[in-house]
């Protein structure tokens, strides 16, 4: 159908819409504990306004960690988004 092969795009876990790749942020999880995605693994991503909505972005993580440990996702999270930057 539509021609996007020069903007591939991804689907946001939290609010899942489509965006282009470059207004996302990959991150993995692995034994609970989520990072920036390092190419190995499965990875997940966030989309821009999520990223500035905590709830969302919390509630999104816990399903995508399979873990319960708000304070912990939520700081490591915060961590990674600020790095990012
Ligand atoms: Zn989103």
């Amino acid at each position: 159908m539509a021609k996007n092969f020069h903007k591939p795009t991804r689907m946001c876990v939290s609010c899942r819409e489509r965006v282009t790749q470059s207004n996302l942020l990959r991150l993995s999880c692995k034994n609970g504990r989520v990072s920036l995605f390092n190419g190995v693994g499965r990875s997940f991503y966030f989309c821009s306004s999520c990223q500035e909505d905590d709830k969302k972005l919390l509630k999104a993580l816990m399903r995508q960690c399979k873990s319960n440990k708000r304070d912990e996702l939520m700081n490591k999270l915060k961590e990674i988004i600020t790095d990012d930057r």
